[in-house]
């Protein structure tokens, strides 16, 4: 099926969701076996829990969400003890009648797997499944994720309820997809650290590198006579008295990860061979790096996101103004991580906050707007459908504060309008805006090497990557110019600029990704603590930055933590402007035939250089040795990415945020108001109002938290 048809057909179906029609079961084969699960329908839905809410209103709920233009549901996630309230005892009647009852309403279902939320008959007969914390403590069941991603019982348990699932619905009419699991990165403890995770790891690490040789070499075990004989002595780094070994920890972390992505796979791969029509995905918040993004989702069909702007406000305590310089970008950050979790492919988001939301202690309401414009931000920054979470709000259980599209008396909540009309006008951009790529001129390298070596040794108790990544992130957005996250291990010559704050462990295959990408033409500017590891968390046996010192010009004098030490950064040529002052980490520069454009000016390196620009090649390579505060970064990426030919879509003022997809010469430029107060917009050229459907130039006004979508071409 070509693009022409799947738009016909896509049409056809959404007609036939308007008019109540039932969702037409061939119009849904052939929209997700022919269109090879590349072009899908248009997802706008909620997640609904009929397994909450008395049986006697799913009829009165389908209907609702029909005339709301819910176009789908997410169902059964944590329903575990319903479908198998006994081991091996299976009853998806209640769910095949929920399912009937949705469907002959025109709503299309993803069913969630449930092995995020494992039955008590389960934790009772298998206590082996518990999840064992970093302090050595065996959580306890009653809640959900508190499992071990290696436990084979627990891994048997789940593929069963997940098959059972797959056979009895695989051909039922309305279910188009699935969710495996539930946000596999938001264990208690994000880790477990138990006896069968150890033999995990054992196993893992003689797959990885053969010997115990290896390992003891490349780890320094004759540190503290750590040396093993045995795989079998191999710990996991649970307290010990003191840090475990580097080497160590950094392995511990990406076994983690690799065990929940394999976890996740086994399911994959059932639902592959039993559901061949079926999209499949799993979904996830962003911004936990517990779990390595890009391998989790490598061969599902799409990323998807859980988006709660709502939270980064409480953990802000800013109240119930929520945007503000720092929040913004974050909330943008977590929706690019998504969509680069599959170079750049659009994402669903599975959930989006409807209303307050939290467990013992919730968000505010957010401001009349603010969701229509939270959902726009998801798809300026790459989403190509939006599921609110949730449909009703339940009176008991853990989420008895998490709201809905309707209150707990079941009466329309403050944002339901609201919805309503982001589904109308999100439905009426079409496929094409919803499915194009988002432009992107910027890479920000974004490696979980680097993450997880700096969390285990960050030399400073402030230094903190994601702190780093969302600073840097923030100042470059500020450029309006589109931002992939990468992990600069593959081509980037499609990018002008590589910016790469942290970036603490350097592979050998990253620094000759970067050497040819600055060769090349490409600007790459580094933050401090450049290439001080390998990957296997050894520190290099050369001068710093290690292997990209020819690159950069520079190799380091000193690198310094800094506490209560005064410590300073002055400018000078393109970068003249006021001094700022330099906290937590300053790496000293000695250029080696290198453009110093500003050095410290307190200590004893008062005058060594601070920030250093080299050519190399055809491009250029700048090494931010200052940790700087977030605006005089600001000003100083500012200064390269304009030097570097990034230009501002349109003049706006703190507060508004402008992005651009772009397909077939067709672009969408997306500008979006975080404040409070009405926007004007200053953009060059003619554009075509893609909602209100009229023509757009020159000064354009954005109400608060409003939201425009300027069409060209
Ligand atoms: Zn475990």
């Amino acid at each position: 099926m070509n693009r022409r048809e799947f738009l016909l057909v896509g049409g056809a179906s959404l007609a036939a969701l308007h008019s109540g029609r039932a969702f037409s079961q061939s119009h849904r084969g052939a929209l997700l076996s022919e269109a090879a699960r590349e072009d899908l329908p248009l997802l706008f839905g909620t997640d609904y829990y009929p397994d909450q809410t008395p049986e006697h209103l799913w009829e009165e709920d389908a209907a609702a969400m029909a005339a709301a233009g819910v176009t789908n549901v997410r169902i059964a996630e944590f329903a575990w003890a319903l479908m198998e309230p006994e081991e091996g005892h299976f009853d998806f009647r209640w769910l095949e009648r929920a399912i009937g009852i949705l469907h002959a309403h025109g709503i299309a279902i993803i069913l969630g797997t449930p092995s995020a939320a494992p039955p008590n008959w389960l934790s009772q007969k298998y206590p082996e499944v518990l999840e064992v914390n970093d302090q050595g403590v065996t959580l306890s069941p009653g809640s959900r994720r508190f499992t071990c991603p290696t436990n084979k019982t627990y891994r048997h348990l789940s593929l069963t309820i997940a098959t059972q699932m797959a056979q009895k619905f695989a051909s039922t009419p309305g279910v188009i997809g699935w969710q495996i699991d539930n946000e596999f990165t938001l264990g208690s403890s994000g880790r477990c650290y138990c006896k069968y995770c150890r033999a995990g790891f054992q196993e893992w690490l003689r797959a990885k590198y053969k010997s115990l040789d290896t390992i003891n070499q490349l780890w320094g075990t004759v540190f503290w006579s750590n040396t093993y004989t045995d795989f079998d002595q191999i710990p996991v780094p649970l307290p010990s008295g003191a840090p475990p070994n580097p080497g160590l920890a950094l392995d511990y972390d990406r076994y983690q990860s690799y065990a929940n992505v394999s976890f996740m796979e086994e399911q994959l791969a059932m639902l592959r061979k039993q559901c061949p029509s079926h999209f499949i995905t799993t979904n996830n918040v962003g911004l936990v790096d517990t779990i390595d993004m890009r391998d989790l989702y490598r061969n599902l069909d799409f990323a998807a996101y859980d988006n709660y702007p709502g939270f980064f406000a409480m953990s802000a305590g800013d109240g119930t103004d929520i945007p503000s310089q720092a929040l913004v970008p974050t909330i943008a950050l977590g929706h690019d991580l998504m969509r680069c979790a599959r170079d750049g492919k659009p994402f669903l988001v599975m959930e989006e906050q409807s209303g307050k939301a939290g467990q013992p202690v919730f968000s505010p309401q957010p401001e009349p707007g603010q969701i229509r414009l939270w959902s726009y931000q998801a798809v300026a920054h790459g989403a190509m459908g939006i599921n609110y979470f949730r449909w009703d709000t339940t009176n008991f259980g853990a989420e008895e504060y998490w709201h809905g599209m309707l209150r707990h008396d079941r009466s329309h909540s403050p944002a339901f309008d609201e919805m309503l009309q982001t589904f109308r006008e999100l439905k009426s951009l079409g496929p094409d805006a919803l499915h194009a790529p988002c432009e992107a001129s910027i890479a920000l390298c974004y490696d979980l090497a680097s993450s997880w070596a700096l969390s285990i040794q960050p030399g400073q108790p402030k230094l903190r990557y994601l702190n780093e990544i969302i600073s840097w992130y923030g100042a470059v957005r500020a450029t309006q110019a589109g931002v992939d996250l990468v992990p600069a291990t593959q081509d980037l010559s499609r990018y002008k600029v590589l910016c790469a704050p942290v970036m603490y462990v350097v592979s050998a295959q990253q620094a000759e990704t970067i050497r040819r990408f600055v060769e090349g033409g490409g600007v790459f500017i580094a933050g401090f603590r450049l290439g001080v590891k390998d990957e296997h968390s050894r520190i290099v046996d050369t001068p710093l930055p290690g292997l990209l010192r020819d690159v950069m010009g520079v190799e380091l004098l000193d690198d310094q933590p800094l506490y209560s030490e005064k410590q300073g950064v002055s400018f000078t040529g393109p970068l003249t402007g006021p001094a700022a002052p330099c906290h937590i980490w300053a790496d000293i520069l000695e250029p080696q035939k290198t453009e110093v454009l500003a050095t410290y000016t307190e200590g004893a390196y008062a005058g060594k250089a601070a920030i250093t620009a080299n050519s190399f090649g055809k491009g250029k390579a700048v090494y931010l040795g200052a940790h700087l505060e977030p605006a005089d970064l600001g000003r100083v990426l500012g200064i390269f990415l304009a030097s570097a030919g990034i230009k501002p879509i349109a003049a706006v003022k703190t507060g508004v945020e402008v992005t651009r997809r772009s397909a077939g010469g067709r672009t969408w430029t997306y500008l979006l108001n975080h404040s409070s107060a009405p926007q004007t917009v200053s953009i060059e050229g003619v554009y075509r109002d893609a909602l209100k459907r009229s023509p757009i130039s020159g000064a354009i006004g954005l109400e608060p938290y409003g939201v425009r979508v300027l069409m060209q071409g």
